[in-house]
């Protein structure tokens, strides 16, 4: 399955059995708990940057490549 590299906003490698999350283009390579955390944080940060904007994106944060 691919998803967005938390990295590079790349294409990632999520393996079948959520085992693992790769992306060739930055060499990310972690367990996809790790991935998770990663991504949480990530978000935290972004939305304490954000701060008053995130009141109008409510429920558009989720990043799949289906919106690419
Ligand atoms: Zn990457």
């Amino acid at each position: 399955m691919r998803i967005k590299c938390p990295k590079c906003d790349d294409a990632a490698e999520l393996g079948d059995d959520f085992s693992y999350v790769k992306c060739p283009k930055c060499d990310l390579d972690m367990t996809y708990g790790e991935y998770v955390k990663f991504v949480a944080y990530k978000d935290a940060r972004y939305s304490d940057i954000l701060g008053d904007y995130a009141a109008g994106t409510e429920g558009n944060t989720v990043e799949t490549l289906d919106e690419w």
